[in-house]
């Protein structure tokens, strides 16, 4: 008998008819000879409005209570999809992340799962239940409620994976698989049947939404077999997450990816001499504010600029901070720009190849499309360009790398 976790987002619980129907693929799945762990996300919008609700009083300091907020989402489908399953006659019950004991640190908004007690779901999976597990949330250690993260219950279905070391993961979203870039930019998109650990890890990280990213890192570091497939349609393989040695072929480029959520900072006539990249970054990272490209290059005699980015909705933010700094921070420019997108192509094969890049910044010159910020590393590039011409540069990209179905 094996044991799968299914995890269903937003989408495919977004009405009671899809509720409904999770209930029929679960009970079904459960009369193959499995037992069946369900995680499942609030039904879509739902956090988005209750976020904007708490946004209506003030977008202030309350993490806790934001976490207390959000959390609910997901409390309301569990026992939705408990009532769906006992509406067709079969066993179920519904835990949130603290009547499970899914115990996280306490950095409300972005926890991280230390550890998962599986006492109540291995007893009631051997009285013949279904387990219903509220993903995105936890409690820490004072058993105040934590929530992981957007996208988090992709982490949580694969911690639950990991901790009662099921047979398989299998993330069931709108989508019957991981594309070779978002099916829905790029209608030529092809599904792909494997992706390497180590690029859906890139892809995660580089704005492909379709996984959360730290459910992939989990997934890797606990080995658990991980799999993408469709809510809506029956029969696929989906897209198994594999380790690198299993894909000796690899593909030069597997995958594009876009982020959409970065603005650029510029920071101009810094005085170029030891410690000034460190004031600036000091500056954002000190306030939290996470710095992900950086770029530094000379400018005129005795000066520096520094471009990096940081989440669009900080621009603001880190603009004022920068703009207020004394000392010798006191004279520099600062610019931000928030219509750009960040465009990545990923490949494990890339690491023994050289010329890739070279090949990506000419099929973008080839469509005039300027680029503002280049980082790399063995197995990504990464541009910043125009919003604008994301469209464009992804089609061009995918058609560049001969990536189409
Ligand atoms: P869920 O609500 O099930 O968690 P998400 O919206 O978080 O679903 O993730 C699925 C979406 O991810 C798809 O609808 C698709 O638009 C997007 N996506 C982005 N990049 C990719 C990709 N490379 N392959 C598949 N889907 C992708
Ligand atoms: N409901 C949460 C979100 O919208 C978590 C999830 O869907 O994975 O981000
Ligand atoms: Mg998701």
């Amino acid at each position: 008998m094996a044991l799968l976790v299914h995890k269903y987002g937003g989408t495919s619980v977004g009405s009671i008819t899809r509720i409904q129907n999770v209930a029929k693929r679960v009970i079904k799945a459960q009369a193959e000879g499995n037992q069946i762990v369900v995680v499942v996300s609030a039904m879509s919008g739902e956090t988005n409005r209750l976020l904007a609700l708490a946004d209506e009083i003030s977008s202030s300091n309350s993490p806790r209570e934001i976490d207390v907020l959000v959390s609910t989402g997901e409390q309301v489908t569990i026992a939705l999809l408990a009532l769906a399953i006992h509406a067709e006659g079969k066993k179920a019950k519904s835990y949130t992340g603290g009547q499970v004991r899914i115990t996280t640190d306490n950095a409300h908004g972005k926890a991280r799962i230390r550890r998962i007690d599986d006492d109540n779901i291995r007893k009631d999976l051997d009285n013949g239940h279904i387990v219903i597990v509220a993903g995105f949330q936890g409690v820490d250690e004072d058993g105040n409620i934590t929530t992981l993260g957007r996208g988090g219950s992709d982490t949580s279905a694969v911690a639950l994976a990991a901790a009662l070391k099921a047979d398989e993961c299998q993330i069931y979203t709108d989508v019957n698989g991981v594309y070779t870039t978002d099916p829905r930019v790029e209608p030529n998109a092809k599904k792909l049947d494997q992706i390497t650990f180590e690029e859906m890890l890139e892809m995660a990280s580089l704005g492909s939404k379709v996984l959360q990213i730290r459910s992939v890192e989990f997934a890797g570091k606990y080995n658990v077999p991980l799999r993408v497939l469709s809510s809506f349609e029956d029969g696929g393989a989906g897209t198994l997450i594999t380790m690198e040695e299993n894909n000796v072929e690899a593909p030069l480029v597997s995958g594009i990816a876009f982020d959409k959520n970065e603005a650029l900072i510029k920071v101009k006539h810094i005085p170029h001499k030891p410690g000034m990249a460190y004031k600036v970054l000091d500056l954002v990272s000190s306030q939290n504010i996470e710095v992900d490209m950086i770029v530094q290059n000379d400018s005129q005699e005795g000066f520096t600029d520094l471009t990096f980015t940081v989440p669009k909705a900080e621009k603001d933010r880190v603009l004022a901070l920068i703009k207020a700094a004394s000392g010798s921070l006191e004279n520099v420019e600062v610019r931000g720009d928030d219509k750009i997108v960040k465009l990545s192509i990923v490949g494990i094969g890339m690491q023994s190849h050289a010329g890739v890049a070279t090949k990506m910044f000419k099929i973008l010159s080839d469509e005039n499309i300027n680029i503002m910020l280049i980082s790399t590393s063995e197995i990504k590039i990464s541009t910043v360009i125009d919003e604008k011409y994301l469209e464009l540069a992804v089609r061009a990209l995918h058609d560049g790398f001969e990536l189409e179905k």
